[in-house]
C-alpha cells in the first residue's frame, strides 16, 4: 500500500476527487489515503484554513492529491494553494494541454506543457498601500528561482523527448525583472544544445496560441502569465476542466486539475472529474504504478471518444457519477 495525501477540497473539490478515488482504486492500484480538509470550513473551526498535519503528511509520503479550493476575493485568508506551494516549495506547475481526439475544441492538434514558477513572481503576497491611496503588488523575480524553473522546464522536456522550450515574459516593459527571468532561461538554454530555445512576448503568446498552437511544444513562464495563459489553453481543447496538473518540489509531487472550485456548479452532480482523474493518473506514473496510470488515461480517452456519457460542459447531460461508472467500466 502506498500512502497518498487526499485533500477533497471545496466547491466541486469533494465530488471530483471522490471520483478520482474509485477510479484509482478500481484500476487497481493499491493505496493508502490520508484525508485532510483544507479552506473555509476549516479556517472556521481550527482558525486557519490548513491544518498543520497537511504539512507533516505532504512530507512524509511525498504525494498529495487534492481538489480545488476555494479563495476569498478581495479580503480574507491567504490563498490556501499559494500558501501549500511556498511552504512544500513545490517551485514548478505543470500543467499538459493536450487535444483529446474525438472531444470537440478550437483546436485538435495541441499538445502544450506549461512549466509555471510557482513561488514568486507577482503571488509573491507583497502588497502595500500608499499614503496616497495607491496599493503597490510586488512581482518578486529572483535568478535563484528563475534559473531553477529553466532548468526543470528543460529536463522535462529532455525526459519527455520534446524539441523546443519556448520563455514567455514582458521584458520589453519589466526591463529588469522579466528581463533577469529571460537572460537566466537563456543561459540554462545553452546548457541543452539538443534542445530549441526560443522567447515571446507574453501578449504575442496569447495571440499566436489561439491562432497557431501547434507550435507550441514546452511554454517556461512566471507565476501570473503561467495561470492565464494556461487557462486559455483550455479553451482550446475543449475545456478547463479536461486539463491535468501537477506541483513539483523537491522529493514531493502536489496533483491537481487546472481548475477551480467552480462554486456555480457545486452540489449539482454534474461536474467533470476528466482532469482530476488525469491528475491521479499521473500521480500513479509518479508513484511507479505505470500500468494501472495507463488503464485510468485509456479508459477516459475511450469514454470521451466516444462521446456517448459526456458531462454538461462537454455538450452531454451525464451527471459527476456516470461519468465517473463509464470510466470504471472501460478499464475492462
Ligand atoms: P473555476 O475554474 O472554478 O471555474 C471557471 C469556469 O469553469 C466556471 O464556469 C465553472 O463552472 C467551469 N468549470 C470549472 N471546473 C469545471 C469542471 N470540473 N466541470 C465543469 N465545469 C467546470 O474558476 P473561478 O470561477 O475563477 O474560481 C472559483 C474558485 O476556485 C476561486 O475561489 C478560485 O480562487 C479557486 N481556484 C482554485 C484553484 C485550485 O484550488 N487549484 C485553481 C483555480 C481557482
Amino acid at each position: 500500500m502506498r500512502k497518498v495525501v487526499l485533500v477533497p477540497g471545496d466547491g466541486i473539490g469533494p465530488e471530483i476527487t471522490d471520483s478520482a478515488v474509485r477510479v484509482v482504486e478500481a484500476s487497481g492500484a493499491k493505496i493508502q489515503w490520508e484525508k485532510v480538509e483544507a479552506g473555509a470550513k476549516v479556517m472556521q473551526e481550527i482558525g486557519r484554513p490548513i491544518p498543520p498535519r497537511f504539512f507533516e503528511w505532504a512530507i512524509e509520503t511525498g504525494v498529495v492529491l487534492k481538489g480545488p479550493v476555494t479563495t476569498p476575493i478581495g479580503s480574507g485568508f491567504k490563498s490556501v494553494n499559494v500558501t501549500i506551494r511556498q511552504r512544500l516549495n513545490l517551485f514548478a506547475n505543470v500543467r499538459l494541454v493536450k487535444s483529446i481526439p474525438g472531444v470537440k475544441a478550437l483546436h485538435s492538434n495541441v499538445d502544450i506543457v506549461i512549466v509555471r514558477e510557482n513561488t514568486e513572481g507577482l503571488y509573491s503576497g507583497v502588497e502595500r498601500e500608499s499614503s496616497y491611496g495607491a496599493v503597490e503588488s510586488v512581482k518578486i523575480t529572483s535568478a535563484e528561482a528563475s534559473k531553477r524553473i529553466a532548468k526543470f522546464a528543460f529536463e522535462y522536456a529532455l525526459a519527455n523527448n520534446r524539441k523546443e522550450v519556448v520563455a514567455v515574459h514582458k521584458a520589453n516593459i519589466l526591463k529588469k525583472g522579466d528581463g533577469l527571468f529571460l537572460r537566466c532561461a537563456g543561459e540554462i538554454a545553452s546548457g541543452y544544445p539538443g534542445i530549441k530555445f526560443r522567447d515571446m512576448l507574453v501578449d504575442n503568446a496569447a495571440f499566436q496560441l489561439v491562432t497557431n498552437p501547434s507550435q507550441f511544444d514546452v511554454i517556461v513562464t512566471q507565476n501570473l502569465y503561467g495561470d492565464i495563459l494556461s487557462e486559455l489553453c483550455g479553451g482550446l481543447i475543449g475545456g478547463l476542466a479536461l486539463m491535468p496538473g501537477a506541483n513539483f518540489g523537491e522529493n514531493i509531487g502536489m496533483f491537481e486539475a487546472a481548475h477551480g472550485s467552480a462554486p456555480d456548479l457545486a452540489g449539482k452532480g454534474i461536474a467533470n472529474p476528466t482532469g482530476i482523474i488525469l491528475s491521479a493518473a499521473w500521480m500513479l506514473d509518479y508513484i511507479g504504478m505505470k500500468s494501472e496510470a495507463n488503464k485510468i488515461r485509456n479508459a477516459i480517452y475511450k469514454v470521451l471518444g466516444e462521446g456517448k456519457v459526456l458531462t454538461p460542459d462537454m455538450g452531454g447531460n451525464a451527471t459527476t457519477e456516470q461519468f465517473t461508472e463509464a470510466v470504471i467500466a472501460a478499464l475492462g
